[in-house]
């Protein structure tokens, strides 16, 4: 099937049961994105019928992932449109009035089994080694008998009667044609005992009654697409179309779960993922455009998706590609906009991975706009700004005795690289990096030392770290008299070793 040309009507359904992860973004990120090329719709409804799992966090991180991804609906909770309420639990009445229905017109049927009898019958049936199904015996009870268990206060539904013979088949988009046969099938609840409907009545029914054309949905719900094709058929109605969309699995092809690391969109963001980043990697997750081509704009995306180009197998998340792409994105970005982004990470407190305390906020604009050159390129997540800048706001830096010598270097060596470093430092100038690389480099060749050798204490001490920004941008940006300070300290750090003794 290829993509539809006419306007489209699409919807993200989600059940605020838990915090949405990123298969169920991925649903929203598709229909916005066809709805959007086809000039159509996006709607969002709250699938909130099971109140017991009812999550009021959840449903504030759909909405907050909604807006953070920039996924704009027309129709929806808190927006309206012609169809609302949009939240399921507020259209209660109408699925119990076509529940109501279908049981008079003989489609449906009520049923007064109870959970222990249930439970029961699923016990013998695995002793039997038989699949667990509903036996049908609720198609057997006379009015009188519902009426009677009613009364003695039973837990009531009403079940589907699904024909003993034949099948039912389907279009998939992604998968094409799928067949079930009705044998198979066992008579499923619509209606629960709390008056509240299945997924399976109520989608159904919110789909028709919104003019949902197309309904895209994880290919988990392949399986119950029969229980729906029969409700349709029941009520005399058209199925929408179908797009089953694939598994996510982690790099180790097992269902992408919380040991592949965050499974929410609002955790990338947290962790210093950029947006149009996250947009575009999840785009790719069961869809590509044809090509190679993976890093697009989401103009680029909205012009080249197409439903036919969706995968029918697993989908593979791999977080180092996201790294990855979020790394293009940092570079394609220029440097006001990417101070944007990372002033709110680095004034976080510095026990949520903010700059350390003791550094007055707001931060120095101006002087973050001349770090910026010197750590664009090596910067793979906004939150890595906080780490690799942090030498050049704090007031001293705390160097670990043992990183300070450099490669093949003992102590003494470092200390005497150290010494004369600091003995330039204080001298030189102007304190600019062509001039600070020229005189250090001499300096090194003076103590016949190799370069290398001697930058890294150097490095060490200024920065705290063995990998930092270019070494002499550095010095010149953290200013002379601090260099001089922390070159001191790391003397003293170094001195405090002790020299093991020569036997
Ligand atoms: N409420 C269902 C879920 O969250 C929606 C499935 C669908 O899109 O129809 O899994």
């Amino acid at each position: 099937m290829t993509s539809p040309i006419s306007p489209v009507r699409v919807r993200y359904a989600p059940s605020p049961t838990g915090i949405p992860h990123i298969g169920n973004i991925r649903t929203a990120l598709f229909c916005w994105v066809l709805a959007q090329q086809t000039n159509g719709q996006f709607i969002v409804r709250i699938e909130d019928t099971d109140r017991s799992r009812y999550d009021a966090d959840a449903e504030k991180a759909i909405f907050e992932s909604l807006e953070w991804l920039g996924l704009t609906f027309d129709e929806g909770p808190r927006k309206g449109g012609p169809h609302a309420p949009y939240v399921q639990s507020e259209r209660q009445q109408t699925y119990v009035d076509t529940a109501l229905q279908l049981v008079k017109s003989g489609h449906a049927y009520f049923d007064d089994t109870t959970p222990e009898q249930l439970h029961a019958l699923r016990e013998r049936q695995r002793a039997a080694k038989q699949p667990p199904r509903y036996d049908g015996r609720g198609r057997h009870r006379s009015p009188e008998e519902i009426e009677e268990s009613r009364k003695e206060g039973l837990p009531i539904t009403i079940r589907l009667r699904v024909p003993d013979h034949g099948s039912v088949s389907f279009v998939d988009a992604v998968r094409g044609k799928i067949t079930f046969e009705l044998k198979e099938l066992d008579d499923f609840v619509i209606l629960k005992s709390d008056q509240m409907p299945t997924y399976h009545l109520a989608h159904v029914l919110d789909d028709r009654a919104m003019g949902v054309t197309h309904v895209i949905r994880g290919d988990e719900w392949i399986s119950s697409t029969p229980r729906h094709l029969l409700i349709h058929q029941a009520l005399g109605i058209e199925p929408p179309a179908y797009v089953h969309v694939p598994l996510i699995l982690g790099k180790d092809k097992t269902k992408l779960s919380k040991r592949h690391g965050a499974t929410s969109a609002l955790e990338y963001r947290d962790q210093g993922f950029l947006v149009d980043a996250v947009f575009n990697f999840i785009c790719l997750l069961g869809w590509s455009p044809g090509d190679d081509t993976e890093v697009m704009t989401r103009e680029e995306i909205i012009r080249r998706f197409s439903i036919d180009r969706i995968n029918d197998s697993p989908a593979i998340f791999d977080v180092e590609k996201l790294e990855w792409m979020n790394g293009v994105y940092i570079r394609n970005m220029d440097e006001d906009s990417l101070m944007t982004e990372l002033l709110p990470f680095m004034e976080r407190e510095e026990a949520e991975g903010g700059l350390p305390d003791s550094v007055a906020r707001p931060i120095d604009r101006i002087y973050l706009k001349r770090l910026l050159p010197l750590v664009h390129e090596r910067l793979k997540l906004l939150t890595e700004g906080t780490e690799t800048l942090d030498c050049f706001f704090a007031d001293n830096v705390k160097p670990e005795a043992e990183d300070l010598p450099g490669r093949n270097m003992d102590i003494p060596m470092t200390e005497q690289a150290l010494e004369s470093a600091l003995k330039l430092c204080k001298s030189v100038s102007p304190f600019e990096p062509e001039h600070l690389e020229a005189e250090y480099r001499a300096l090194a060749e003076n103590i016949e030392m190799k370069p290398g050798q001697l930058f890294s204490p150097i490095r060490v001490a200024i920065t705290g770290k063995a990998f930092a920004p270019p070494l002499f941008d550095t010095m010149s940006a953290i200013g002379q008299d601090r260099c001089v300070e922390r070159l001191q300290n790391a003397l003293m750090i170094i001195g405090s070793i002790e020299t093991p003794r020569p036997d």
